[in-house]
């Protein structure tokens, strides 16, 4: 079923096969791989595990993510990259997105001269299921992205909504979980792979695990598309030096909980001085480490915090954003030079 899915020319692919990737069993001499010697069996003059073996051990025991519906990515970004030139034909498929959400799923299509179908979420910035699946009917698109938490809105989409519309998709539907650590009574899509398993969801070490610098993003599939991203992805996608940080922000998950909880209370706090304040029109209610607000002027308002030395992010391009700013949940200090600074305006 799948097979049927992936482009003809990914689907007959005989992978390249790495030094790393032909190898296994026990060995205590490598000379299979043009590295230096210089620096032992286990460092960085080594060529890095292409399956991420030991990370994703630990991804099971830690996030919880099975074993073997699982693949590390250099970001989600190149996850989200991939799957496009694994299922779709330049110039022929298209992807469908909601609109407003994450910025590269359209991007990375575009760079493949894939086609982008953008369904409008409603008023209120919910899933509109309806138009979403009589786009799905006409226009067949090969991937069809849901981002929940989405991003810039920061709302969660009851999951039922989405199992309806990856029903009604004959295509892959990718759900990207980046925010979902930051969501309260949350249930992830992971656990309707096995009765969909053209269900796809995206998660990252980006956000809630601290290691946006390392470029971690996690690909969780059916073992069929996992079979495929390897044999289509770069052999050594990901680096020694991301994968030793990815090791430690799971050792350090305890430390990493503490940090999802004082963010949620932080984005509660500040969503409760926001909604005082006389300029602020709408504070979108949010299950990510960000709040979406409506404001009277989001431009004079940009500029007048970056003259304070505060950068947010300006959404009112977007569809149905007009006048809104997106406002990542920083630490106590930041949140507060933030704080001092709305209140000094006009
Ligand atoms: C930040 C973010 C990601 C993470 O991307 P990485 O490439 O893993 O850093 C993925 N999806 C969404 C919607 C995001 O906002």
């Amino acid at each position: 079923m799948i097979n049927e899915l992936l482009n003809p020319w990914i689907r007959d692919l005989v992978p390249y096969s790495s030094a790393r990737s032909e190898y296994s069993g026990s060995a205590s001499v490598f000379l299979d791989a043009n590295e230096s010697w210089d620096g032992g069996n286990d460092g960085m003059n080594r060529y890095p595990d292409p399956f991420m073996r030991r990370l994703r051990k630990e991804m099971e025991r830690v996030m919880g993510i099975p074993y073997e519906m699982s693949a590390v990515g250099n970001g989600s970004d190149e996850i989200i990259d991939m799957l496009i030139r694994m299922f779709c034909v330049p110039s022929c498929d298209s992807i469908l997105i909601e609109q407003p959400t994450y910025g590269t799923y359209s991007v990375f299509a575009r760079t493949s001269a894939v086609g982008v179908i953008d369904v409008p979420l409603t008023p209120s910035l919910s899933l509109d299921e309806d138009a979403m699946i009589r786009a799905i009917r006409s226009e067949k698109p090969k991937i069809v992205f849901i981002c929940s938490p989405n991003n810039p809105t920061g709302r969660v989409y009851p999951l039922e909504t989405i199992l309806s519309i990856a029903e009604e998709n004959k295509g892959i539907t990718v759900v990207d979980e980046a925010y979902a650590d930051f969501a309260e009574d949350f249930t992830s899509a992971i656990g309707a792979i096995h009765e969909n398993p053209r269900i796809v969801v995206l998660r990252t070490f980006s956000k809630a695990y601290g290691k946006a610098g390392a470029r971690l993003g996690i690909l969780v599939s059916d073992p069929e598309i996992q079979k495929v991203f390897m044999k289509a992805k770069p052999p050594y996608n990901v680096s020694r030096c991301a994968e030793n940080e990815g090791l430690e922000a799971l050792l350090g998950a305890d430390a990493v909980e503490k940090r999802i909880k004082e963010t949620i209370a932080r984005r509660k706090e500040t969503a409760a001085f926001l909604s005082e304040l006389p300029y602020v029109t709408e504070v979108f209610p949010s299950q990510a480490n960000f709040i979406l607000i409506r404001v009277q002027d989001a431009a004079a308002l940009y500029s007048y915090l970056l003259e304070r030395g505060i950068v947010v992010r300006n959404r009112s391009n977007d569809p149905l954003l007009e006048n809104t700013i997106r406002i990542t949940i920083g630490s106590e200090s930041d949140m507060n030079k933030l704080k001092e600074a709305l209140c000094e305006w006009r």
